[in-house]
């Protein structure tokens, strides 16, 4: 049997087709988060299981340090013409946290080849998600994920999120003065310039709040401070990225480049495990003139199947018109969300950029105090919902409750209304349980 949590029961699912899913017992579900932020193109496109069979009657596997492959190419170069000026080269692997792994080691690789092998930090940010191996969770500010293995992590700093809703930073916010951003500069002054190797931070908090979205200004000023302090920006488009927000790459929407961009899930729309590390000029070039030996990698690293499967999700991006779709699909559906927030006791703030959404879920909206924990709130929204035939994502935190609003990218506009129906109901259901109501 195939568990990850004991006694936990599980539908199984049976097929999928655009933004349903059906299971073995005939209930349909509307997935109103794509899984886990993945399937942007929907499910059961057959042309996406072609281009995959056909790769794979060719060849479906090569080691990447053996071959390279028509399909590898043909990707990098999309991926590059879709990405800023800056960047023109990419490194593939399987997963998001891969990929965050292969940032962090770039990163530390960079300052090395250059001559400076003491910047080895990684500042990141509490409430943040950036993956689940040891390297990617020594980065991440989520205190629950962290927790059984606090004693193995890296040493890596954290400073306060960037949370308009929640701020931390400042008793008088808003108007808002960006000290959460000048907390990096901070950071590096505490640990030291010549220690501290990169910042990374999600454009737009996933995992780990429920689409916390920066304050206008926030990633110019934390690209000023890393320029300022010779560091270099990573930014975490594991799910924010390919189209999710509107454009190729969320931190567009500050007029923003970093020096080295994770990014998977959508990617491959979950047709197949692939993820990429975008690497800038500047990068690519202090390792490809020193030692010339990018040194990382996994077996599946590159591996032809999944990049065939790239390939033809980005065909669809493109035919379908999907990469400013988030924009006016997005409005449509945080308008709806927002409606709900006034009319529900049980939501803080309704949020989101693109379609890329969320709701903090509060006991006490005016003092935007959060339930205890032990009450599980964010479970509880999840199963009611999910009982009504929708599907959404948990985001909470060891400090707040929230939920991912998150459908595929070829959400029709009635499917959102009704999505928003169904949610209001489960809202509902959520609320006469807490006597909220
Ligand atoms: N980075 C971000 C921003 C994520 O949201 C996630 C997963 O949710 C990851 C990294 C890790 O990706 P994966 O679960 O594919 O390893």
């Amino acid at each position: 049997m195939v568990r990850y949590q004991a006694g936990l029961e599980l539908p199984m699912v049976e097929r999928g087709d655009g933004v349903y899913l059906w299971d073995t017992a005939g209930t349909r579900y509307l997935d109103g988060s794509s899984g886990a932020v993945v399937a942007n193109i929907g499910h059961g496109r057959k042309e996406v299981a072609e281009a995959i069979a056909r790769q794979v009657e060719k060849v479906a596997y090569v080691h990447r340090g053996a071959f390279t492959s028509e399909a590898g190419e043909r990707l990098a170069a999309r991926i590059a013409s879709l990405a800023p000026a800056s960047i023109n080269h990419v490194y593939f692997a399987s997963g998001g946290s891969e990929a965050v792994e292969a940032a962090i080691k770039f990163a530390i690789q960079y300052w090395s080849e250059v001559g400076r092998p003491t910047k080895c930090l990684v500042v990141s940010r509490w409430n943040s998600y950036h993956g689940g191996t040891l390297g990617a969770l020594s980065a991440t500010g989520h205190r629950v994920r962290r927790r059984n293995w606090e004693r193995v992590l890296l040493p890596f700093p954290q400073v306060a999120p960037a949370n308009p809703y929640r701020c931390a930073c400042a008793a008088d916010c808003p108007p808002c003065t960006l000290a959460c951003a000048d907390e990096f500069a901070a950071a590096i002054e505490a640990a030291g310039p010549e220690n501290v190797a990169a910042v990374i931070a999600e454009p737009v908090v996933g995992a780990a709040g429920g689409a916390v979205v920066a304050p206008p200004g926030y990633f110019q000023r934390v690209r000023r401070i890393c320029d300022q302090y010779d560091v270099l920006l990573i930014a975490d488009e594991v799910m924010s990225g390919v189209g999710r927000c509107g454009g190729f790459l969320a931190l567009e929407h500050w007029g923003v480049t970093a020096d080295l961009v994770p990014m998977g899930k959508g990617l491959a729309s979950g047709y197949a495990p692939l993820s990429a590390t975008l690497i800038g000029d500047r990068v690519y070039r202090a390792i490809a003139e020193g030692s010339g030996n990018f040194s990382v990698g996994h077996t599946h690293s590159s591996n032809p199947m999944s990049m065939a499967a790239g390939l033809a999700v980005l065909d669809i991006m493109d035919r379908e018109g999907l990469w400013e779709i988030a924009g006016p699909r997005g409005a449509h559906l945080l308008q709806g969300l927002q409606e709900l927030a006034a009319e529900h006791p049980l939501v803080g703030e309704a949020r989101g950029l693109g379609l890329l959404c969320g709701l903090e879920l509060v006991s006490d909206r005016g003092t935007r105090t959060p339930f205890p924990a032990e009450n599980e709130i964010t479970a509880r929204l999840v199963r009611n919902v999910a009982r009504r035939g929708l599907l959404i994502y948990p985001a909470n935190t060891d400090v707040n409750d929230a939920v991912l609003v998150a459908p595929p990218l070829v959400v029709q506009p009635d499917q959102v209304d009704q999505l928003l129906e169904t949610l209001d109901a489960a809202l509902a259901d959520t609320e006469s349980e807490l006597d909220l109501d």
